[in-house]
């Protein structure tokens, strides 16, 4: 049985990469970071708990991976560059197999974004996960906050809405494990978070989120920071193909056993779905331009949904013009 020591050593600080601003790592007391003068220091912090943020038959990788990629997200939608992470880490056992797959997962994403990881805390009990990342930005660029929004922006978001939520109903055996839904499966277990996109935002956008509770409930939080209500032109929502498939196919005519009707996912899911990981970020219409050359150096597929109003409510409209109703429920905790 490896000793708390022995385990942090081997799985933790030889593992993870190295940068020079990097005054003392893991094994002191605390972490000293060099952070240069004309950079400001970004933090989030990110708590992933057994059975409550992923399913108890999660690997272990995949808990590494997600317990990062969310933190990821988040600076993402501050606009900041990825640096350094803490990990404090609750287990119920020290397994050698557990902490090897976990270590891998953690490090294939930090490793891409050169991320060190700078220390952390080591106990036993229920498992639980929490990653604190800190992230720099030069003093001289806008951090995109939720606040920002004027009346008359256009209302973006990336890459497509509802696939994570279609992966939770496939893990909790509400829709089958088939192969049609293996990208929803991913999209749940290994979030990819805009970190590119959202530094390229800075200085265009008015305000940016990242889209983890459910679109209608992130945006909703952009819309009060800000003081102001939404037009959301439903048509234009990316689905996943998924979706489409659904839709086309019939879900209950398929797999009438395994799904009840009222899982039935459709747009009003996918729009109250969480866990999907894009941005979701307003734009001054003069800026279209610029954002469409972002998008293109990028690769990253952005979509307008909407527009920016006075008011302090969401109004979701269809292809003809006509109001439709909303039905909100993001998650909360509490
Ligand atoms: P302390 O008693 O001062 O809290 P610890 O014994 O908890 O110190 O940790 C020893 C060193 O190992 C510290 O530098 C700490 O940051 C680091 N550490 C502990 N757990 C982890 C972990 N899960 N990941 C990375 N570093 C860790
Ligand atoms: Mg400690």
């Amino acid at each position: 049985m490896l000793s708390e020591f022995e385990l942090i050593d081997r799985y933790f600080a030889k593992r993870t990469a190295k940068r020079t601003d990097v005054v003392t790592g893991i094994g002191d007391d605390a972490a000293v970071l060099a952070v240069p003068g004309h950079q400001k220091l970004i933090v989030a912090v990110d708590t992933l708990v057994s059975g409550v943020h992923f399913p108890i038959n999660t690997t272990p990788y995949d808990i590494a991976y997600k317990a990062l990629a969310v933190n990821l997200s988040d600076l993402a939608a501050m606009a900041a560059v990825p640096a350094w992470m803490t990990l404090s880490l609750t287990l119920p056992e020290s397994s050698e197999t557990w902490l090897k797959e976990f270590s891998e997962g953690l490090f294939s994403l930090a490793d891409e974004f050169s991320i060190e990881l700078v220390g952390g805390d080591t106990t036993r009990g229920p498992l639980s996960v929490t990653i604190q990342l800190m992230g720099v930005q030069s003093k001289d660029k806008a951090t995109l906050l939720r606040s920002g929004a004027r009346s008359g922006d256009l209302i973006y978001m990336t890459g497509f809405l509802g696939e994570a939520g279609l992966g939770l109903l496939v893990s909790q055996g509400k829709l089958p494990d088939i192969e049609i839904f293996k990208p929803t499966l991913e999209r749940l277990q290994r979030p990819q978070a805009r970190v590119e996109l959202g530094q390229a935002l800075s200085g265009l956008a008015t305000s940016g989120i990242d889209i983890s509770d459910g679109f209608l409930a992130d945006l909703g939080h952009i819309l009060t920071a800000s003081h102001r209500g939404a037009l959301l032109y439903l048509d234009a929502i990316p689905l996943s193909p998924v979706y489409q498939y659904l839709k086309k196919e019939g879900l209950t005519s398929q797999w009438g056993e395994v799904a009840e009707a009222s899982y039935m996912p459709d747009l009003q899911f996918a729009l109250n779905a969480g866990d999907d990981y894009e941005l979701c970020f307003t734009l001054p219409p003069d800026k279209k331009e610029a954002l469409k050359s972002i998008a293109a150096s990028t690769g990253c597929m952005i979509t307008q949904v909407g527009l920016v109003e006075q008011g302090a409510n969401i109004k979701g409209i269809d292809a003809l013009g006509h109001t439709v109703p909303l039905l909100q429920g993001g998650y909360q905790h509490f």
